[in-house]
């Protein structure tokens, strides 16, 4: 591990260096101190000699393991309403799987900020995206790359059918919740009898 950081301190201060002396970087106000050389090679400088702790983790199994791991966090909220069982007196009460206990469903109850603090955590900056597509799966490019790449696989291609169902039994299939159900006592069955105005009526 120790000769892991050495090199990637290397690689990484040397490829960063590069791209300044390309003028690639870009520094904003805060850090425009740096568009000085000399103040940037000696920052460069100074990282140096730091020691530097490469984190590095186990692989994953196979391409399965790694979508049955993204699949929980790029389609999905932190966390979904059902697992938040209580809120009050200022503390929400929540449920969660410990993976380190055999993935027991536990609860937890925190204050109401400490709560807000944890989930603002899992909100991307602005201009960041969860998911970027790239390739022939850009948006650019997939109309006509995907087509491409069927008429080239040629006609013994097996093309996914697109499932036909309401928003309902899609919830219901990816969710196994039935929207439909009474919250309250979990028997009824609620039906739409009005329909919200499209737009609220001017205030001013
Ligand atoms: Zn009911």
């Amino acid at each position: 591990m120790q000769s892991l950081s050495k090199e990637f301190k290397k690689r990484y201060l040397g490829l960063l260096e590069k791209s300044y002396l390309n003028d690639e970087l870009f520094l904003p106000d805060k850090i425009a101190k740096y568009q000085n050389q000399r103040a940037f090679i000696d920052f460069i400088r100074s990282l140096f000699k730091i020691k530097w702790v490469t984190y590095a983790k186990r692989p994953f199994a196979g391409p399965e393991q790694v979508l049955e791991y993204l699949g929980r966090y790029t389609h999905r909220v932190a966390i979904s309403n059902n697992r938040i069982k209580s809120i009050d007196n200022n503390q929400v009460c929540f449920e969660y799987r410990d993976r380190a206990d055999e993935n027991t469903v536990k609860t937890l109850k925190l204050s109401a900020h400490e709560f807000i603090r944890r989930f603002l955590i899992h909100v991307l900056p602005e201009n960041f995206m969860k998911i970027r597509y790239f390739g022939f799966l850009s948006h650019r490019n997939k109309n006509w790359a995907v087509k491409l790449i069927r008429q080239l696989i040629g006609p013994d291609i097996i093309v996914p059918q697109k499932i036909e169902e309401t928003y309902l039994e899609m919830m219901q299939r990816l969710t196994g919740r039935d929207l439909l159900c009474c919250p309250n006592c979990k028997k009824g069955r609620m039906t739409i009898t009005k329909g919200l105005p499209k737009q609220y009526p001017d205030s001013s």
